[in-house]
């Protein structure tokens, strides 16, 4: 496995835009490869190549646990709904908290897959919230840019007692 040091809230990088991938290099499928096992090294269920300090436009997506992550390349949230849902997130780059955060139901997304090849679908619920949460790291925001008022919360210790287990 071949895990790449996440940046931390601070790191300017994280505020920076991505640029769109017009070839997908040996170098970039293998970001994705370090990516996917970074995300799995630390339990998370998306993350942005941003994160792991390249600007380029790729997210991955594993809203279920036990199976492959989505990898969408140049991905564009092309309509939102207007029913939305508020829920708990959380982020790699903000170690250690969660906070409630508010998103469309359902989202179009426009993307390319591992092959570059051009797809388009629906997602809802957490799989929408997941490339919500991504997208905004592509353009530099975070979630806590748009959390809830109040509801940041450490939650450190309850963290490190998961990991533990694992
Ligand atoms: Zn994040």
């Amino acid at each position: 496995m071949s895990e790449r040091t996440v940046r931390q809230t601070g790191d300017e990088i994280l505020r920076k835009q991505s640029k769109d991938v017009s070839e997908l290099t040996d170098r970039l499928k293998e970001l994705i490869v370090d990516m996917k096992d970074t995300m799995k090294i630390h339990g998370g269920c998306g993350l942005a190549a941003v994160q792991v300090g390249v600007l380029k436009k790729i997210i991955i997506c594993a809203p279920e646990e036990d199976k492959e992550p989505v990898v969408l390349i140049n991905p564009e949230i092309i309509s939102s709904s207007s029913e939305t849902e508020e829920d708990s997130e959380g982020c790699l780059s903000v170690d250690g908290y969660r906070g409630q955060v508010v998103r469309p139901k359902s989202i179009v997304v426009k993307a390319k897959d591992e092959n570059m090849n051009d797809m388009e679908f629906d997602a809802e619920g957490f799989f929408a919230r997941i490339i919500c949460h991504e997208v905004d790291h592509l353009n530099g925001v975070l979630y806590t840019d748009k959390v809830v008022p109040g509801t940041l919360k450490d939650v450190n210790e309850e963290e490190s007692t998961k990991e533990e287990i694992e």
